[in-house]
């Protein structure tokens, strides 16, 4: 009998893996390094453990008030996404390998709005936010978090990161599973969080209240629409 191996998703070409290992080696990371791919494969692992506890049961109301919704298949869709499975060939999004294809595009300008941000440049409006989607969308591409945990990330979870060997851990106010920034993305959040959302703050409207969100739209209040933001940032 073959021996009872574990089954473990790709998070990149979202496809069940026995080795997941020697997949992204043989394939998804082949271009990457050793340490990248170990990275990939703990969160791989994690988000396999989480869909395990946590995805596979769900209440009947749950279900029942999704067909409520305004649109009931695009909620079912986001929930089923929240939940950690994988709705493939949707024809209104991009492919997750496509989006990490974009981040590593843009990279190269993200550095140099890090110049421009730590030079004291005067950026325009269009290129903060498009500096505050790129962040976003590092922590849903790479780092796997739902909408919800970016929408309520708080500052005081900036705050208190913790610093580890490899870059900075933060925690989420969902009590979602935390996750560590390399060193380049941990500058790029706080330069959002020192040079950008300050801007923010003041062009807040008077009866607007930032809730200690971290992320905050152009009238200085929490993002409320978490996922056209990162559509657009997809569409770049
Ligand atoms: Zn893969």
């Amino acid at each position: 009998m073959a021996a009872d191996r574990r089954i473990v998703y790709c998070l990149l070409c979202e496809k069940p893996h026995e080795n997941l290992s020697s997949h992204l080696k043989k394939a998804c990371m082949k271009d990457n390094t050793e340490e990248e791919r170990n990275a990939e494969l703990t969160k791989a692992k994690i988000s396999q453990k989480e869909w395990t506890r946590v995805g596979r049961r769900w209440e009947y109301h749950e279900v029942d008030s999704l067909m409520n919704e305004e649109d009931p298949l695009r909620a079912l869709i986001d929930r089923l996404k929240s939940k950690g499975f994988f709705i493939v060939k949707d024809p209104s999004e991009s492919s997750p390998a496509e989006q990490r294809q974009l981040l590593q595009d843009v990279t190269p300008w993200m550095r140099s709005m890090v110049a421009k941000l730590k030079t004291g440049v005067n950026v325009a409006t269009n290129y903060t936010t498009q500096f505050r989607y790129f962040c976003m969308g590092v922590l849903s591409v790479v780092y796997n978090k739902s909408l919800k945990s970016i929408e309520t990330f708080k500052t005081a979870g900036w705050v208190d990161r913790q610093q580890t060997s490899s870059g900075v851990t933060i925690q989420f106010s969902d009590n979602s599973v935390a996750c560590t920034l390399r060193k380049e993305e941990e500058e790029w959040f706080e330069l959002y969080f020192t040079k950008i959302r300050p801007l923010a703050l003041l062009r807040q409207d008077e009866y607007m209240d930032d809730e200690g969100c971290f992320f905050l739209g152009q009238n200085g209040g929490p993002i409320a629409n978490t996922k056209t933001d990162l559509q657009r940032l997809w569409k770049l």
